[in-house]
């Protein structure tokens, strides 16, 4: 794939690790391989998966001549985190909208990625209720400071257009290109799916790389049926832009949502299971609110049998730790 066309930033340090998980593989009954791919590791305040979207989404803004970006997200939303990061790194001044989508969640004083948005030096804070059209909201903000003599731009929440989803395809190409490097045969590839670009992102590069893994996408606030035609629609864009010639097909999108819980950002046993495993066998954080549940499903999936014995399954760890002590509560109580 040629990603040299597109307006981009250099937020990247190189490929992030791929490690191999041995104690959490026998802590799951050892007839699984479980390897992780350390995105969580990647550069910007706090780290995570939006930084591959925001090199393209933000390179797109500085292209435009934007010296402002607007961004939406959840409460305690990494995005929004990130998002922030970058602006202050390349001096654009960052405005946010939060959408309270659990209703009361919404706490100026507020710990995780909350406090770090203060730290980060955003410039507003704008709060909706949940189910807002987070577009039109952004839209309005523009509006406002393009009368002030602003140029915004207005990043989608997530970074989850075409645009972002490219920083995913990028990361399929080096994923594959690791594989490859460290001869490792990998069956099964399991990712979170919540705005979808990661998602898409790694279904259109997988398919630009001819790499053949299989990918499954644990969602996090969906249905299953839902979450599948977003993700389907994004990755179909994002090959096309990428000029990926034929090859995607509806089936190369799967998802679960049997480990989505009660809803968005809602703490379940499993994640907690998961948090709490991942931490003491492979001294990795993962968070509650995307990572922890991808995880639960990923190692369901194992004590169940879904993947045959001796499959190697690569985990794509997507980052979120600062949301942890947003919920230490929810870690001590069980
Ligand atoms: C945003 C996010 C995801 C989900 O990625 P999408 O591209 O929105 O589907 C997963 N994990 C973390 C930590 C995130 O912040």
């Amino acid at each position: 794939m040629n990603f040299t066309k597109f307006p981009r930033r250099n937020y990247l340090q190189g490929p992030t690790p791929i490690e191999s998980m041995p104690s959490l593989s026998k802590a799951l009954g050892g007839e699984v391989n479980l390897y992780v791919k350390r995105d969580d590791l990647l550069p910007g305040a706090g780290g995570g998966n939006k930084t591959r979207k925001l090199e393209f989404c933000i390179g797109d803004a500085l292209d435009q001549g934007a010296d402002t970006i607007i961004t939406c997200g959840a409460v305690q939303s990494n995005h929004a985190r990130l998002t922030a990061s970058w602006s202050a790194k390349e001096g654009l001044e960052c405005h946010l909208i939060l959408e309270e989508r659990v209703k009361g969640s919404y706490k100026k004083d507020a710990s995780g990625n909350n406090f770090l948005f203060e730290l980060l030096g955003v410039k507003s804070i704008g709060v909706v209720e949940g189910g807002s059209d987070m577009m039109v909201e952004m839209n309005k903000k523009a509006g406002e400071l393009v009368a002030a003599g602003k140029k915004p731009y207005i990043i989608p929440g997530g970074a989850s257009n075409s645009i972002g989803a490219t920083g995913y395809a990028v990361c399929a190409e080096e994923t594959m290109g690791q594989l490859n490097e460290m001869r490792l045969d990998i069956d099964h590839i399991v990712v979170p799916s919540g705005s979808a670009g990661t998602h898409a992102g790694m279904v259109a590069g997988m398919t630009g790389v001819n790499g053949g893994i299989p990918i499954s996408g644990m969602n996090v606030s969906r249905s299953k049926d839902i979450q599948e035609e977003i993700v389907y629609k994004l990755a179909v864009e994002t090959a096309e832009r990428l000029g990926v010639k034929g090859g995607l097909v509806r089936e190369d999108i799967v998802c679960f949502d049997r480990y989505v819980g009660p809803g968005y950002s809602l703490p379940t046993d499993p994640m907690v299971e998961a948090v709490k495993l991942f931490a003491k066998t492979e001294a990795i954080l993962l968070d509650p609110v995307y990572s922890g549940k991808a995880a639960a499903g990923l190692i369901d999936l194992v004590r169940k049998g879904h993947f045959p014995k001796d499959s190697n399954v690569l985990f794509l760890h997507t980052g979120g730790s600062p949301a942890l002590y947003a919920y230490m509560n929810t870690f001590r109580q069980s």
